[in-house]
């Protein structure tokens, strides 16, 4: 938690938080502060500055706030993932908000084991606390968007064409003609397959519906290491 994401619920008065649970557990172990100690602190959706500890406790932490920074800037991408495996997507969802994504669309594949979306992690209250780590640790404070699509075909052919529209579209896809590109700087949707893969069919419907195959080389991915490899090649954030 390199800043303490604040929320609405946090704020007793305008510039004074109180915080309790992980965040106040995270204050006392691993940084060790003491009253009158400054922390990094964002408001969700907001401004970050600042917090100073004015009174620390078993149960809870108080903070006076300043709130004068802007967050970092967003990366200009549409995430379309394949439902993967829960372990594996609790992970992805964290490193795509540390990474500065703002939009994830989680789709259906053939290769999506049905069990999967039935998995805890998909629930409001656990995709807010996954993506706020995953915020904590970038020095961000923009809530991602995750929009959630059980059904392949319908999402391709009604409501992709026009979510690509203005973007450049790619879909990862090993074996493919295409080098990934590099140092995008404009709008761009990039879809990621399960880990079987996309079958032959929905990659022709992604294509259809304006996505560019792309490979990244002979080296086949997990999917949670295909994420900061695409968009660490596609963008030039990093630098
Ligand atoms: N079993 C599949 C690979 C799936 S890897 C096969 O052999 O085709 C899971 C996803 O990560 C892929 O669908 C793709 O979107 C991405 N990926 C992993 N390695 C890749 C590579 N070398 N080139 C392009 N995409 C890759």
């Amino acid at each position: 938690m390199n800043l303490a994401l604040l929320f609405n619920e946090d704020f007793v008065a305008p510039d004074r938080v109180v915080l309790r649970g992980r965040r106040l557990e995270h204050i006392r172990s691993v940084l060790g502060a003491s009253t009158g100690d400054q922390l990094p602190v964002g408001r969700v959706n907001g401004l970050m500055g600042l917090g100073e500890v004015i009174k620390l406790t078993d149960s809870e932490a108080e903070l006076v706030v300043v709130l004068d920074q802007q967050p970092p800037p967003l990366l200009p991408l549409t995430l379309i993932l394949a439902m993967p495996r829960p372990k594996m997507f609790r992970r992805i969802l964290q490193t795509s908000a540390t990474l500065g994504i703002k939009d994830i669309w989680l789709i259906n594949s053939y290769k999506v084991e049905k069990s999967f979306w039935q998995t805890p992690w998909l629930s409001d209250q656990n995709l807010r606390e996954n993506l706020t780590l995953g915020l904590e640790q970038a020095k961000d404070t923009i809530m991602p968007s995750v929009h959630i699509r059980k059904l392949f075909k319908p999402f391709v052919e009604d409501e992709l064409p026009a979510l690509l529209n203005g973007k450049q579209a790619l879909v990862a896809h090993p074996g493919t003609a295409m080098p990934c590109p590099t140092h995008l700087n404009t709008p761009s949707a990039l879809c990621i397959g399960p880990e079987g893969g996309f079958t032959p069919y929905e990659v022709g419907k992604l294509e259809e519906a304006g996505c560019q195959s792309v490979h990244l080389g002979p080296r086949i991915l997990r999917v949670e290491t295909a994420v900061p490899v695409l968009v660490s090649r596609l963008f030039d954030a990093c630098l």
